[in-house]
């Protein structure tokens, strides 16, 4: 989401992007508020550019996002050199903000939530990159009791079909052949009568178009029309990423999912029922507040249970505003403890996915080239239909085409192979 947004406020400047921030006009730190240390980051971002502003005090510097929404205009009081905050639904308004800015010498805060061209920006497209993410959404309706999104993003707005299919097709014209739908809850999508699996069937519909992924689902707006246009539309790839949080039923319940983890078992095997090949990703919370060793037990049982393909797994961070919390001041799990439950759980699934990748060699899988490998430019990489990144031997004439590569090593975070010809 966060990429998706910084692409968008690099089309609304309408500005060469620069690497070295000596030689940028202007500076924004888009940035994230999920957990404590993401916010963090932030602030030391900030500060790297105070002296940058001190020797050239016509450079401007924002911060945008989801910390820009949290702390709005405490920002300009706490940093000195910071020239505008940006929230994340208003980067339709950065141009006349810059504008304002370099007229009027006066430092902005926007963080309206009512912006009327909310999905007005599209994102800046590089040249010859054949994977491109478009949103669908924005915002979120659910109120999970540890997630700050909803605080600082603002409810659930859904995206009308007709420019979702507009965007999508003018990527694909640009030479995009794969589209990562995105959406806080991306499979919650409704409008004007439509419900999510109709917008898959829609853009399969769209010529040159080769492969549909989206994320994040939330496991309880999985439908069985959603299931069957997975199933039916070609271009839908076979890796689903359903966070499940916890497999324990108390913290699920604390956390406000509206599920259980038998509703989850039992969505996965839907799932498995109509598309064997699927592959799921995860992300699970440990240390939510109270969460006990029988809780951590379930979460690790449920690993066992499903064997997720890979997973994004944090400890507990208390966010300003959110009912967890409040939770935490009475029933904070001891920091070691989490810690400890971290590392037990990512060294497990660290196995897990070993054991994957190593039964994936010998594998005929079908790979989206996207360019050379970032290691070794004699490689080329790209993902499976299965969502794990593929490096092989070739040359650069394959970038964006679909090719055939038999795996031969499966590595920890990626796998290696040999091109079919
Ligand atoms: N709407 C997305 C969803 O529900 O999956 C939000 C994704 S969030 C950016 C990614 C993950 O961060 C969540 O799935 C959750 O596991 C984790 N997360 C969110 N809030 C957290 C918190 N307060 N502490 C620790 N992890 C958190």
């Amino acid at each position: 989401m966060n990429e998706y947004d910084s692409d968008r406020i690099k089309n609304a400047l309408d500005a060469e992007p620069t690497d070295d921030p000596k030689k940028a006009d202007i500076i924004i730190i888009n940035t994230c508020a999920i957990r404590e240390k993401a916010d963090q980051k932030a602030f030391s971002s900030l500060g790297k550019y105070k002296h940058i502003k001190a020797n050239d005090p016509s450079k401007i510097v924002g911060i945008s996002g989801c910390v820009a929404q949290l702390y709005g205009d405490k920002l300009l009081k706490k940093i000195p050199h910071l020239d505008f905050v940006l929230g994340p639904r208003a980067i339709p308004k950065l141009p006349d903000i810059i504008a304002k800015i370099e007229q009027d010498k006066k430092r902005t805060v926007e963080t309206s939530y009512d912006i009327e061209e909310l999905f007005e920006v599209e994102p800046y497209h590089q040249k010859g990159k054949v994977t491109a993410f478009v949103s669908v959404q924005q915002g979120c309706n659910k109120r999970c009791t540890y997630c700050i999104v909803p605080n600082v993003r603002g409810d659930e707005v859904n995206r009308p079909l007709p420019d979702i299919l507009r965007e999508t097709t003018n990527l694909v014209n640009k030479g995009v052949r794969e589209i990562t739908f995105i959406g806080q809850t991306v499979n919650s999508w409704k409008e004007n009568g439509n419900k999510f699996g109709d917008l898959i069937r829609e853009a399969g519909d769209i010529e040159d178009l080769e492969r549909i992924r989206f994320t994040t689902s939330y496991p309880r707006d999985i439908t069985k029309k959603m299931i069957d246009a997975m199933k039916d539309v070609p271009q839908v790839c076979h890796h689903l990423h359903l966070p499940v949080q916890s497999g324990s039923n108390e913290m699920l319940r604390g956390m406000k999912r509206t599920y259980t983890r038998e509703w989850y078992i039992d969505t996965i095997a839907r799932l498995k029922d109509a598309i064997p090949d699927i592959t799921i990703s995860t992300d699970i919370i440990v240390g939510f507040p109270g969460e006990t060793d029988k809780d951590f037990e379930e979460t690790m049982s449920l690993m066992r249970e499903i064997e997720f393909e890979s997973s994004y797994s944090f400890k507990f961070s208390p966010r300003p505003g959110t009912p967890a919390a409040e939770l935490a001041l009475e029933e904070a799990v001891d920091p070691e403890v989490a810690s400890a439950r971290l590392t037990e759980l990512q060294a497990f699934q660290k196995e897990i996915t070993a054991t994957k990748n190593e039964g994936r060699i010998g594998q005929i899988e079908k790979v989206l080239v996207e360019g050379e490998s970032r290691n070794d430019p004699e490689f080329l990489s790209g993902r499976t239909d299965h969502n794990r990144i593929l490096n092989f031997r070739g040359t650069k004439d394959l970038v964006g085409k679909i090719v055939d590569v038999k795996v031969t090593e499966g590595l920890l975070n990626s796998l290696r192979g040999e091109l079919v010809v």
